[in-house]
């Protein structure tokens, strides 16, 4: 494409980018990107920059860019049947084998899916049927929705309000009623520095048990947690949180949804973070390494004691009154059976285990004797690093100094995209699954040299 067009400034007109200041953008004040290739792990904009994507895009592109058998298998779908629709007992060979695919994969006693698009709507999905999964059961009363500050679930009405970051509140009229936030499982952040991870644990659950005595347990329907928060920090849970949450939901008769958006398919070493964690939902939120982004799809996976509610629904009821034009729209199906095909072919469940031990390992080396280095932390193909003022007393940099963003800029310089992740200083990477031990040390050297510079600077 001719570089003299006038594409940068149809973009500083016309177009309203997701989470960006909207003003600062129009206006030219901050800088643009228009990505124009990508191969295995790095993307190429229009400038000839060549990136290292440490985030794997919003961390669904799991499997690499630019897998020709994905992209044929889309070309395929698209020539032969580029749409039907789901409803009414409609399907096509690719969401139908998709389904099977997925069920295989899930954990026991996960039987049915519902596909979206996104994994926002997926979460919009998850609620209504946990409503009407109680509204069958004749327990009207029962619809309150636990998720955790610092959660991130999407940024619809309902599923923004999941979202436990106040930037997706603000100014948005959210959250919404029936939602309550219970704490973060943070350990790094915990109240007392004394506290153990299985004693944090128990205070998670103690939060939780207290939230749930307050508002009533016959008010509440169900609980939503990432397995390893994301978005709000990339934290993997303190030891015995999942079994210790577990005990107090079972004993209130409130559902598990697992939001495996971003575990799903792969990211933790395990096919599922679910399984890693011991996890036992009642629903699986599933999307982005689904199809490892190369077409739209999501997805509601269904234990057997939700289903046989939703069969006597029917029953009871006639059809769910729930569906999207694409819902399992084929040709997002057709890249999920190639994408699936990808990650067993190539192993990359496993390589995401061994490479991504090898990027955490590495990186607690490089960095964690900086002074301003708080943690580095991780799991599977997740790592994080945290930058604190002083580190002895857990002091955090004023915001308004912007240190992550500073040094995510200076690794951008270097070639390595990483993401600063929001209500802290916090570096995030999340790569491709296809990601080698010496691509993990070139994103090491970057965020050592960056966060250098950038700590002496401010
Ligand atoms: N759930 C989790 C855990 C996520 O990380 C995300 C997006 O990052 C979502 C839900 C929302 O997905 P989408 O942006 O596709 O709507």
């Amino acid at each position: 494409m001719l570089r003299n067009d006038p594409l940068e400034q149809w973009d500083r007109d016309h177009f309203i980018h997701p989470s960006t200041h909207l003003a600062q953008f129009a206006r030219g004040d901050m800088p643009n990107r228009i990505v124009t290739g990508g191969k295995g792990v790095y993307i190429e904009d229009r400038e000839g920059n060549r990136l290292l994507d440490g985030f794997a895009g919003l961390y669904c592109v799991n499997i690499g860019y630019g897998r020709q058998e994905v992209a044929e298998a889309i070309a395929r779908q698209a020539r032969e049947l580029s749409y039907y629709h789901a409803y009414v007992g409609h399907g096509t060979e690719a969401s139908v084998t998709l389904a099977r695919m997925v069920v295989e994969r899930a954990p026991e006693n996960m039987c049915r899916v519902y596909f979206g698009l996104g994994g926002s709507d997926a979460n919009e999905t998850n609620i209504k049927l946990v409503w009407y999964y109680n509204n069958v059961l004749g327990r009207p009363e029962k619809k309150k929705i636990i998720s955790r500050r610092r959660g991130y679930h999407g940024s619809g009405l309902m599923t923004g309000s999941l979202t436990g970051l106040g930037l997706f509140h603000k100014l948005f009229d959210l959250p919404l009623d029936r939602i309550l936030h219970t704490d973060a499982p943070y350990y790094f952040r915990r109240p007392d520095p004394a506290m153990g991870e299985e004693e944090f644990s128990d205070h998670c659950a103690a939060e939780l048990e207290a939230l749930i005595e307050r508002e009533g347990a016959d008010t509440i329907a169900a609980f939503i947690g990432e397995p390893v928060l994301g978005t709000g920090g990339i934290v993997p849970p303190p030891a015995g949180y999942w079994e210790k949450i577990q005990a107090v939901l079972r004993k209130h008769d409130i559902l598990l949804i697992a939001d495996e958006v971003v575990t799903g398919f792969g990211r933790l070493g395990t096919m599922f973070g679910s399984v890693h964690y011991g996890m036992e939902p009642d629903i699986i939120t599933i999307a982005k390494g689904l199809t490892s982004a190369y077409a739209p799809l999501s997805g509601s996976i269904i234990s057997d004691r939700v289903w046989k509610v939703l069969e006597r629904g029917g029953d009871e009821f006639g059809a769910i009154g729930h569906g999207w034009t694409y819902s399992a729209h084929p040709i997002g199906a057709a890249a999920a059976v190639a994408n699936l095909k990808v990650i067993d072919d190539l192993g990359l469940v496993e390589n995401a285990g061994k490479v991504g031990r090898y990027l955490n390992d590495r990186m607690a080396e490089a960095l964690s004797g900086h002074p301003n280095v708080g943690e580095v932390r991780g799991e599977g193909m997740l790592c994080a690093v945290e930058l604190v003022e002083d580190r002895a007393s857990r002091s955090f940099f004023d915001p308004g100094k912007t240190v992550a963003a500073k040094a995510v800029g200076a690794m951008l310089k270097r070639g390595v995209i990483a993401r600063a992740m929001p209500e802290g200083d916090i570096i995030g990477f999340a790569p491709p699954l296809c990601l080698t031990e010496d691509e993990a040390d070139t994103i090491v050297r970057a965020t050592k040299e960056a966060v250098e510079e950038v700590c002496k600077a401010v």
